[in-house]
């Protein structure tokens, strides 16, 4: 069972875990995926492996039957999914996490959320 109900198990086996990456965690995935997603029929056969080549109408399947619809079919969607937070699946909000030169996968509140566990992890000097 996944977030999203999303059955994984048509798709050849080693792409699995890069689909489920994506639609559960909004992972950049690789190119062809990438292309799958967006829709792209010519840069999809352009990056497919022998077998994803073979697969290409257990893929078009999928998308129409198994992925969320908001998560794929134009570079515009796909750009919205890889906006949403990791953990909330929320689209980010009136702040931007920008880590190292990164825009982080976290929105705001969890970003702020992750910093107060940490914080509460941590001894106090009383504690040592
Ligand atoms: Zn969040």
């Amino acid at each position: 069972m996944t977030r999203y109900d999303v059955d994984y198990s048509s798709l050849p086996e080693h792409m699995r875990q890069g689909a489920s990456d994506y639609i559960e965690h909004s992972q950049r995935p690789g190119s062809f995926l990438l292309a799958v997603l967006q829709n792209d029929l010519v840069e999809s056969f352009a990056h497919a492996d022998s077998i994803n080549i073979e697969a290409m109408h257990t893929w078009t399947m999928w998308l129409n039957n198994e992925a969320p619809g908001e998560c794929w079919g134009s570079k515009a969607k796909v750009d919205a999914w890889l906006d949403l937070c990791a953990i909330c699946r929320r689209r980010p909000g009136e702040m931007t996490i920008v880590l190292d030169g990164r825009v982080s996968g976290l929105c705001g509140t969890c970003y702020e959320r992750g910093k107060d566990d940490e914080e509460a992890a941590r001894p106090t000097e009383d504690e040592e």
